[in-house]
């Protein structure tokens, strides 16, 4: 069996289209939703990041502000950064780019960010509004993931699905999502016994350690949907024989660039799952597309606009 590819880039152009003709509706009441970003110092990872959200946000339409204090700023400096920003009206979505730096209290700065415009779902009353099942702004990850499953008619309602990683960001939100999607839910971690045996018995498996190609093929149950969060980077030459032994244009790849993005699951999976998002251009894509979704979500929450079909559409997942 070769697995069906889950394509998020493909995912993301449809969702795009369906936001920007929620952002037109939005226009025409005179309401353009506009994102701060915030990059602390000068992590290139973070850069990159923040980068592509900026772009995406432009290819959009929304406004978008990148904030860049230095990265000696202090927990009281970011406080009062957070705060100008949750009072400014023309910002509907606060992005604090994470890592911060050490000597920065990150749950303070993020606890201190408006629920309303917590557009990464990091906010305690947002994961509380999650945790009750009510409506509010969902990590980006995880929501993302359950676009793919859904826009890919993969039967979640009495799915046996395994959650691997229980991370605030990405584990725990994917879990209580699934759940209330009605879905029998198992979470792993690194203290799980048996990892391969309860892989087994999943219809529906969602991977997010951070560990590349740890997942075995054999460990996942013939037909079962795989949702790879994992992004690692690989550079170790053995590292990546194993990994791409099967995949000689994928070694060749890895050998003239030096390096290669591998998921949490070994590529061979790809033979024994019935459905697989790739690493890259499976997650990566929608955890940007949700963010814009949950962009024009806070700015149509906030400022008192209906729902309207494509709204509905997207936020489906919630
Ligand atoms: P994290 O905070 O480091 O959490 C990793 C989780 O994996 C922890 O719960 C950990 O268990 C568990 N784990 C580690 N080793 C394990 C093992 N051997 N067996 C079972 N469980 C194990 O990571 P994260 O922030 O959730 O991110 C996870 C991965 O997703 C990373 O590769 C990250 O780069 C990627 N990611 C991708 C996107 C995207 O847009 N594509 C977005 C976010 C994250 P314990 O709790 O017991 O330590």
């Amino acid at each position: 069996m070769t697995a069906r590819i889950l394509d998020g880039t493909k995912i993301r152009d449809e969702v795009f289209l369906e936001l920007k003709d929620e952002i037109a509706r939005l226009a025409a009441d005179g309401i353009r939703p506009g994102l701060a970003a915030v990059l602390v110092g000068e992590n290139p990872a973070s850069q990159l990041y923040v980068k592509s959200k900026i772009a995406a946000s432009e290819q959009l339409g929304l406004a978008s502000w990148i904030h860049t204090p230095p990265a000696t700023t202090t927990t009281d400096d970011m406080l009062r950064l957070v705060d100008r920003l949750n009072k400014d009206d023309a910002v509907d979505g606060i992005l604090i780019q994470l890592p911060l730096p050490a000597q920065v209290d990150t749950k303070r700065i993020l606890e201190a960010v408006d629920p309303a415009k917590d557009v990464d779902g990091f906010h305690p009353v947002n994961l509380g509004r999650l945790v009750s099942g009510r409506a509010g702004l969902v990590a980006c990850t995880p929501a993302g993931c359950m676009e793919i499953l859904r826009r890919n008619n993969i039967q979640i309602e009495s799915a046996s699905a395994v959650v691997l990683g229980r991370s605030d960001i990405v584990g725990k939100p994917m879990a209580l999502l699934l759940m209330h999607a009605n879905a029998t839910v198992t979470i792993c971690h690194s203290k799980t016994r048996n990892l391969p045996d309860v892989l087994h018995r999943a219809d529906i498996i969602v991977t997010a350690m951070g560990k590349a190609g740890y997942v075995q093929a054999d460990w996942i149950r013939p037909g079962a949907a795989v949702i790879d969060v994992g992004t690692n980077k690989v550079t170790d030459a053995n590292e990546a024989a194993h990994l791409f032994r099967n995949f000689p244009s994928r070694l060749e790849k890895f050998q003239a660039k030096g390096s290669a993005l591998v998921g949490d699951v070994h590529p061979d999976a790809i033979n024994v799952a019935g459905a697989l998002t790739p690493v890259p251009g499976g997650v990566g894509p929608m955890t940007i597309t949700m963010l814009m979704s949950n962009t024009i979500e806070a700015a149509r929450l906030r400022r008192g606009k209906a729902k309207t079909n494509a709204a509905e559409s997207v936020a489906r997942a919630r």
